[in-house]
């Protein structure tokens, strides 16, 4: 490869809106067969806003849950902590499962299921079937509860991007596979992935929506994906993404996203849309055309 045929796909790339680290990145783009694509803040908006709450006690448990949630950072936290909250002490977050913390003497604990059951809370009938029902329209659903048993359920959505769909089908046509990857449960995960065309169709749906999987453990998919043979690009926007970045053949990281996302990527696309992802690859296959 001549360093400046090079060059002039890194400057064509800045046009297109991507940050591309060195012009050698161009060239471990070319055996890409696999895209793994972060759900939140990567196919989706990550901007959450609140849907429903299910409660007996709908102000107390906006309040208490409110919170709580309002010392995380979480885009699922930020849509249910919208305005002011009584002191939360002793605050928790158990990344990728939800927060905990002690509101007006009450040890409150917000999330997935799977956090209730850790703090031995039970899930009420009338809880599983709202908790069910709001996972079955795609959207996120939180589960909270203190004083033995869950007594809130708050389900929160953010919309796919406008173009996301159209990004999965050109990263189609260029021949790769797109996997979707998140920490959701698998409805969401499975919902979002037919809004964008991934994992649809008789048979397929196993391998490409990868679901539930906690932010630590991410980096571990991409490096079974590895051990099969694959090539991987892997896209993201998290601080939970980072490791999966650094670890994936090709880390490209929305620009709209953390700086440790950006830090851990061999490009960043800056508008933060997957169509640039498609723009990226093809750009690196052009270049080194031109090359040969
Ligand atoms: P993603 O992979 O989609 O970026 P995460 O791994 O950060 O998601 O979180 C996975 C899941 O954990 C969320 O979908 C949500 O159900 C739960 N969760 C994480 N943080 C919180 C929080 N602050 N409050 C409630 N639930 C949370
Ligand atoms: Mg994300």
């Amino acid at each position: 490869a001549t360093p400046t045929a090079l060059l002039v796909g890194t400057g064509r790339g800045a046009q297109l809106g991507l940050l591309i680290k060195g012009p050698e990145v161009l060239e471990s783009t070319r055996r890409v067969d696999t895209v793994v694509l972060d759900k939140t803040g990567t196919v989706t908006t990550g901007r959450m806003t609140l849907i429903s709450v299910v409660a007996s006690d709908e102000p107390l448990a906006r309040r208490l849950v409110g919170a709580v949630e309002s010392a995380s950072e979480h885009p699922v936290a930020k849509a249910i902590a919208v305005g002011a909250f009584p002191p939360v002490t002793d605050f928790r977050n158990v990344e990728g499962l939800g927060v905990t913390g002690v509101v007006e003497g009450r040890t409150i604990v917000a999330g997935r299921p799977r956090l209730l059951d850790d703090h031995g809370l039970t899930v009420p009938p009338d809880l599983r079937r709202a908790f069910d029902d709001a996972s079955a329209a795609g959207q996120t659903a939180v589960l909270a509860g203190w004083d033995g048993r869950a007594r809130a359920m708050f389900a929160v959505a953010d919309a796919v991007k406008p173009d996301s769909r159209a990004a999965v089908a050109e990263l189609r046509r260029l021949g790769l596979t797109p996997v979707l990857l998140t920490g959701d449960n698998r409805t969401v995960a499975a919902a979002v992935a037919a809004e964008v065309g991934i994992g649809v169709g008789v048979g397929a749906g196993t391998d490409e929506v990868i679901a539930e999987v906690l932010p630590a453990d991410k980096v571990d998919v991409v490096k079974r994906l590895q051990g099969e043979g694959r090539v991987v690009a892997m896209v993201g926007d998290g601080v939970n993404d980072a490791a999966a970045l650094a670890q994936a053949d090709l880390g490209l990281a929305m620009g709209t996203g953390t700086d440790a996302a950006i830090e851990a990527s061999d490009l960043t696309l800056v508008r933060g849309d997957l169509t640039a992802a498609a723009d990226a690859i093809r750009l690196s296959r052009r270049t080194l055309r031109v090359i040969k």
